[in-house]
């Protein structure tokens, strides 16, 4: 009656041409991310391969010409400022800001945006993640899950809960080569947020980290 139904089967020939307009075609792509964006996290102890990962996939979004922006907490100038760091020195320009709401007022027109050492930013930031996300954008967050002391750091729990996709990123054990999820510090300082490289801290899997300097 009128009801146009689909072949049962699909040559292969179809199918394999339809399967190529799903994934090559930008114009599908850009559809989607006008219909309704999401929210990525990658989390993981440090050394654990965060920022390469967001690094990857901002430059994936940039090869398909979709328009991205960075952003970085202005708290954290290891590097100096408008460069986005891993540890293995791969580097994009960062925006740093002052806080998570400034982030909204700068990311007008964009397709893509990543957000660097997300656990020094405010609590404002699953808020932010959200109205982007809803506004068509894919945010891609990365950050530690938790500090030195093993407990959650800053807004990630909350970005987590209301993420699309959650990626945890474990490190190596430096001391018996299991995969690590803890950032152990090496220096006796009880400040939670301290700066550093290898000589502060190092990843160690649940037993190492229980451990301690024994
Ligand atoms: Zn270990």
């Amino acid at each position: 009656m009128g009801v146009k139904r689909l072949p049962w089967r699909i040559p292969a020939t179809e199918s394999l041409k339809k399967a190529n307009t799903l994934v090559f075609n930008e114009e599908v792509f850009k559809r989607k991310s006008e219909l309704g964006g999401s929210i990525e996290v990658v989390c993981g102890s440090m050394f654990s391969g965060k920022t390469e990962e967001l690094i990857r996939r901002l430059n994936r979004a940039r090869i398909a010409r979709l328009k991205v922006e960075i952003f970085s907490p202005k708290a954290d100038t290891r590097y100096g400022e408008n460069a986005l760091v891993s540890h293995n020195s791969n580097f994009i320009p960062s925006t740093p800001v002052e806080n998570a709401s400034s982030i909204l007022l700068l990311a007008s027109d964009v397709d893509v945006v990543g957000i660097d050492e997300a656990q020094f930013f405010d609590e404002e930031l699953p808020d932010v993640c959200n109205v982007l996300a809803n506004r068509g954008v894919r945010v891609i967050v990365a950050g530690l899950d938790m500090d030195f002391k093993g407990q959650p750091f800053g807004p990630m729990p909350a970005v987590m809960a209301i993420a699309d996709s959650v990626t945890k990123l474990q490190a190596v054990c430096v001391r018996c080569g299991n995969p690590a999820m803890y950032s152990y510090r090496l220096v006796a300082n009880d400040k939670k947020i301290l700066l550093g490289e290898k000589e502060t801290y190092e990843p160690r899997c649940r037993t190492c980290y229980l451990l301690g300097d024994r």
